[in-house]
């Protein structure tokens, strides 16, 4: 059995997207930026991507730069920014990526300020904290579109009206986000936007940061004019390629997914919640299709996942980026759940190809490992909880 409940971590690549890669590999392999006929070929892949990218955020395709993934795109946005700024203050929350969280820090030892805006129960940013946070120094907003332990989907389009009424630059993590639901970068009042191809069924190492005309933003990597001179190096065309088929399908699939992901999700919740002492994270509704994320009461996620790894079935606890730390979650922390809830969270995330069946099963097996490890629990029986 092998059933993969860990989509937010990281997706296959799709065999279509595949096969456009494939070419760039063995027929299109020029370097992009030669100029006789195999770099032109090499080429025309990436400009063709560069629409795609551009066409599924409502950007122009001249707004759109390659990176080597979310976490370049994040640190690019945001130290871009400060440098470009020298001095000033930057607006974050507490439960964004570690790729955003690290890069503010840094920057707070460079002589930046950073306000970290806490979040509510169900892992969402106040728009009003966000305009009261407001500095005449403000450089920078940076708040992810959704969480990837939680799912939940940040309010993301009044923050971008409250940083277009003081003219402040608005950068989200849209990571989680892309491919899965839709943006729309002006409509959404986004500066800047970072994506990245291996959570919608792209190549690892290859993601983009949009950013809007205009804005001002130094380099992160220096080197050759690559990327209109902002980002140094040899394009990776057949990632590049990939990032592009991978957002095309995701933009033609996209409905049918939603509801696909939607339906399976809710079909885990409500087989999940039928265990006695469980609890649901994250919003009720504003939150990404198919993540369902709960705690069990008396379990360690941990324990609970390395069972189900047991079986084949792969979950995760907490984000992909951050396990093996052994410390609880702190999204689920900073959205009120004491140690024991954040330590008892597993996180379910449902892709493309999973059926109701694979959902059944997992629901069958989990409920007999809960079941079993709390057999076990001195703690859970010591509080009379079975
Ligand atoms: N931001 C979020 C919200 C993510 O979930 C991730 C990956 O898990 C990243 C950033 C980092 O992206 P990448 O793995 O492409 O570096």
């Amino acid at each position: 059995m092998s059933i993969y409940l860990d989509h937010a971590a990281t997706t296959y690549v799709d065999k279509k997207v595949l096969d456009k890669m494939m070419e760039c590999y063995t027929d299109t392999f020029g370097n992009a930026s030669s100029q006789h006929g195999y770099g032109r070929d090499a080429d025309k892949g990436v400009i063709a991507a560069r629409a795609a990218v551009a066409s599924a955020i409502g950007a122009s395709p001249g707004e759109i730069y390659f990176t080597s993934g979310g976490t370049e795109s994040d640190n690019w946005a945001i130290k871009g920014v400060a440098k470009f700024a020298k001095k000033g203050h930057i607006i974050t929350s507490r439960i964004e990526h570690r790729a955003v969280l690290d890069t503010c820090k840094y920057l707070e030892t460079k002589g930046f300020s950073v306000t970290y805006l806490p979040v509510d129960e169900y892992g969402r940013v106040s728009p009003g904290d966000v305009e009261d946070a407001l500095q005449s120094d403000t450089i920078l907003i940076s708040i992810m579109f959704a969480n990837n332990e939680v799912g939940t989907i940040m309010p993301v389009a009044q923050i971008g009206e409250i940083a277009k009424k003081h003219g402040v630059l608005f950068h989200t993590d849209a990571v989680q986000a892309v491919g899965h639901i839709p943006i729309d970068v002006a409509a959404q009042g986004f500066d800047l936007l970072s994506l990245s191809a291996h959570k919608f069924y792209g190549p690892k190492g290859v993601g983009a940061l949009y950013i809007k005309k205009g804005t001002d933003i130094a380099k992160l990597i220096h080197g050759g004019s690559h990327e209109r001179g902002k980002r140094a190096g040899t394009l990776n065309s057949p990632g590049i390629v990939g990032l592009g088929a991978a957002i095309s399908l995701a933009a033609e699939t996209m409905d049918k997914e939603y509801k696909n992901e939607s339906a399976l999700a809710k079909r885990l919740k409500e087989g999940l919640l039928a265990f006695p002492k469980t609890k649901y994270n994250g919003h009720p509704t504003e939150r990404l299709p198919g993540n369902v994320n709960i705690s069990f009461a008396g379990i360690e996620a941990e324990a609970l996942m390395l069972h189900l790894d047991l079986l084949g079935i792969a979950v995760s606890t907490g984000s992909a980026c951050s396990s093996g730390s052994n410390s609880p979650s702190y999204v689920l922390k900073e959205m009120g759940c004491n140690t024991e809830q954040a330590r008892a969270a597993v996180r379910f995330t449902i892709g493309r190809r999973n059926t109701a069946k694979e959902i059944d099963t997992v629901i069958k097996k989990t409920k007999g490992i809960v079941d079993n490890l709390r057999s076990l629990s001195p703690l859970f029986a010591d509080k009379g909880e079975n």
